[in-house]
């Protein structure tokens, strides 16, 4: 049996990851779940899949997790903080972890995983951001199977030649076709863009996914962060990587030869095939998603991003360009702006100017450690909160 833990188990990866591993009883054993706070969703999955830990990073949500698990008399020991993450990702019982939490608090948990060597199924595409070359880094020395979740590197991964780490360029491949959809507000006017609303935001036309992540995709900041997620996975430059608008979602990337081959992977919108795939790697195994019909008037679109109506795009890539720790500030400064915007405490359009401005008043440097990523982290949040006081 394949221990698993599911760091971030109530999100919407995290459903869909136990709704794969239910089909797959036999294979893998779920042995920790974590959540921030909620609680009677983590207990019923407790209830579900009867993990050996259960982590709840709030200490109060913690204790009344706990309570409830002796009522049910179940075996789960519950878990709190960091600290308890971090335990449950380097367990020695536990062969696969996947990195479900959402932004840098899915950081160090991540990180624990690949120290201790496991195979990370990473969906926690902010911990690339942050801090790609030591995170790549420790993968490489300690052995770890990094495996990508998010559909579209995931797609890029299925779409490689096998022996890709020996470089693009060595191995034949021109260039990553990095596709998003352009999410809900790809053909709103302009002059509204200031005035919609988190639900608004929130309602993307064909993937079903966590808030902050819905938020990302309608600025786009989503296919910024990862454009910088694809060079870290794909040890490849900004310039190696274009961005391509298709609007269905059924192409879900696509890699370009050098003799004129272009291999996509497609399939529904539905994460249960790269969490399938990653579970399954090298094999295949059933996902429960539903097959593609091609007969079904599926059309497939194509269009050069818009970087006027997404400037999160263009800032992502200066990000990059840059380098350092500017990737770890654009990423803080877009979790406080997001926040703020779910909040209704920020205009959607102010998104992209909040996270301007950060990355003008903090300034990047070499990304030497650990420690250097987390305070700058710290002072682009701060820089964004006084930004946003100060209105
Ligand atoms: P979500 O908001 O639905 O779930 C987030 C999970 O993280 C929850 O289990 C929550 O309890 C936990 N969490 C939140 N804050 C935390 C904190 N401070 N400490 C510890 N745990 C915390 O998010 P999601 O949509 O499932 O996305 C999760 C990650 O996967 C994100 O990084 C997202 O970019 C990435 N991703 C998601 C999708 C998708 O379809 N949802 C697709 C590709 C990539
Ligand atoms: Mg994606």
């Amino acid at each position: 049996m394949t221990g698993v833990t599911i760091l971030g188990s109530t999100g919407s990866i995290g459903v869909s990851t136990l709704d794969v591993l239910a089909q797959q009883k036999e294979r893998f054993q779920v042995i920790a779940l974590t959540a921030n706070t909620q609680v009677e969703r983590l207990f019923q999955q407790c209830q579900a899949v009867q993990p050996e830990f259960a982590v709840m990073v709030d200490e109060d949500a913690a204790e009344r997790l706990e309570q409830k698990i002796k009522q049910a008399g179940l075996a789960t020991r519950v878990r709190q903080g960091l600290a308890g993450l971090i335990e449950v990702a380097s367990l020695a019982r536990v062969d696969y972890v996947m990195a479900a939490i959402v932004g840098g608090a899915g950081l160090l948990p991540t990180l624990a995983a690949a120290e201790a060597g496991k195979r990370v199924l990473l969906a926690n595409k902010e911990v690339l951001v942050m801090s790609g070359r030591l995170f790549m880094d420790v993968v490489h020395k300690s052995g770890a199977e990094l495996l990508p979740i998010d559909s579209e590197h995931n797609a890029i991964f299925q779409s490689m030649p096998e022996n890709y780490r020996e470089g693009l360029a060595a191995t034949g491949v021109r260039k990553i076709l990095l596709t998003g959809s352009g999410g809900p507000f790809r053909k709103t006017p302009l002059d509204e863009l200031d005035r919609v609303t988190p639900d608004q935001a929130c309602a993307h036309p064909n993937w079903s996914m966590g808030r902050k992540i819905s938020v990302d995709s309608a600025t786009m900041m989503n296919k910024g962060l990862e454009l910088i997620e694809a060079c870290w996975l794909f040890d490849t430059s900004p310039d190696n990587v274009e961005i391509v608008v298709h609007p269905q979602s059924i192409i879900h990337s696509m890699v370009e030869y050098v003799d004129g081959s272009v291999l996509a992977q497609m399939g529904m919108p539905d994460m249960r095939t790269p969490i399938a795939h990653a579970l399954a790697w090298p094999q295949r195994m059933e996902s429960g998603v539903e097959r593609l019909d091609l007969f079904s008037g599926v059309k497939l679109e194509f269009q050069k991003p818009d970087y006027d109506r997404f400037p999160c795009l263009r800032l992502a890539q200066e990000a990059i360009r840059t380098g350092g720790t500017m990737p770890a500030i654009l990423n803080a400064a877009n979790e406080v702006a997001v926040q703020a915007f779910l909040e209704q405490r920020l205009a959607f359009t102010a998104i992209a100017t909040l996270v301007e401005k950060v990355m003008q008043t903090v300034s990047a440097q070499e990304a030497r450690s650990l420690q250097v990523v987390l305070e700058d982290d710290a002072r682009a949040r701060d820089a964004a909160g006084r930004l946003l006081l100060a209105g």
